[in-house]
């Protein structure tokens, strides 16, 4: 059998990511593949932290992108400032708060877990305890936008809390950057990572990472080699940072960074704000679609993604049949739950490039139909 090239079906996607991918960023992916020790390419690399640190509302000197996806992003941060004599509170409300405790315990330190429904928020009493029970906990940890639940968390609360007990923080972005509001400097976050694939409208691969100063001094007393050699920002520092000069660390991913680059230009042409205000105001047309068919949210109006709206499957509808109509009659992918909601829910994504008019008016069509409401 001769196996001819790959022609993937154009869908729209509204899941929990990948997202859809903007064209202007499909079509930088395509343009010539230059050595990544280029000086042409050194200079993209240099306006990709300068724009990521916009994207983050950050100055903080090491932000960089991560040459693997979100999980790379959390591993990078866990490894290099946890180690096994750290004491760390991680705050799980879904699947990925779950991860970060995962992360703790492999490192061999001490994960001390506040727990949280799903589908809410991070308790902030909870948090404040703890950090009272807990004087000697270096880190709080928590998951800024949950995708497996569609829950915010109050990112600005947490890390003040945190600084009042002087813990670092380290917070998952990967849904919520470019989505809604996040200022890393000025809310004193000290860890963060995200992921192309989410509200930047980028291809997936790729994740975002910046240390505060707090972060780099801890890292730098660390008592023994960061666990990880492809993960140590110790050594890849040199290859994203010093005047001119790079040294060789890894082969970047170079045409995946190209749509990085286009995709967070492409944010600063919209405004941080309006491309926040975009998602608020998609959710705010599906939503309104959504009751009109009686289809209920999950999560509190309070706490709610914009830009992932995890609802409860109407009662006698086929999770799966529905979800497979969508996809074969439409090109439509909206996500199945995950974990505890898997079943009982599922998770509309408007991110990125996916929320625009004519995708919600897809979607709304498109379930209207499968529903045959
Ligand atoms: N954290 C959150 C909140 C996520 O939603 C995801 C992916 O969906 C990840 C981490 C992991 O990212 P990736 O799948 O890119 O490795």
């Amino acid at each position: 059998m001769t196996i001819s090239s790959f022609h993937p079906t154009p869908r729209t996607l509204m899941g929990p990511g990948p997202s859809d991918v903007s064209p202007r960023v499909l079509q930088a992916l395509g343009r010539p593949t230059i050595g990544h020790l280029d000086p042409e390419f050194v200079g993209m690399m240099d306006e990709v932290k300068s724009l990521l640190q916009y994207a983050f509302q950050t100055k903080n000197e090491f932000t960089i992108a991560v040459s693997a996806p979100g999980s790379a992003g959390m591993e990078t941060c866990f490894v290099n400032l946890v180690e096994p004599q750290d004491k760390v509170i991680v705050c799980v409300n879904g699947v990925f708060g779950m991860r970060m405790v995962e992360n703790v315990e492999r490192l061999g330190a001490t994960a001390v877990v506040i727990n949280d429904k799903w589908g809410h928020p991070v308790s902030v009493d909870k948090v404040t305890q703890a950090l009272q029970d807990h004087p000697d906990a270096k880190f709080l940890a928590f998951v800024h936008a949950e995708t497996s639940t569609g829950a915010l968390s109050d990112a600005k609360t947490l890390c003040a809390l945190a600084q009042e007990h002087d813990a670092l923080t380290i917070v998952d972005a990967v849904t919520s950057l470019g989505g809604v509001e996040l200022r890393v400097d000025e809310w004193g976050i000290d860890a963060i990572y995200s992921g192309s694939q989410k509200c930047l409208s980028c291809v997936p691969g790729i994740s975002p990472v910046s240390f505060s100063p707090r972060a780099i001094e801890k890292l730098s007393q660390r008592d023994g080699k960061v666990p990880s050699w492809f993960l140590d920002q110790t050594l890849v520092m040199s290859y994203w940072s010093g005047q001119g000069k790079r040294s060789y660390h890894h082969t970047a991913p170079v045409n995946s960074l190209y749509a990085l680059h286009e995709s967070l230009v492409m944010l600063q042409e919209e405004g941080l704000e309006n491309a926040w205000a975009r998602h608020q105001a998609q959710h705010e047309k599906l939503k309104a679609g959504l009751t009109q068919m009686g289809i209920e949210f999950i999560v509190d109006a309070a706490h709610r993604l914009p830009q992932l709206n995890t609802v409860v499957i109407p009662e006698g509808a086929d999770d799966a049949a529905i979800r497979g109509t969508l996809l074969n009659d439409y090109n439509l992918e909206i996500g199945a739950g995950l974990g505890a909601l898997a079943g009982k829910a599922w998770r509309i994504g408007l991110m990125g490039y996916a929320a625009r008019n004519e995708s919600v008016a897809l979607c709304l069509a498109a379930l209207k139909s499968a529903l045959g409401k």
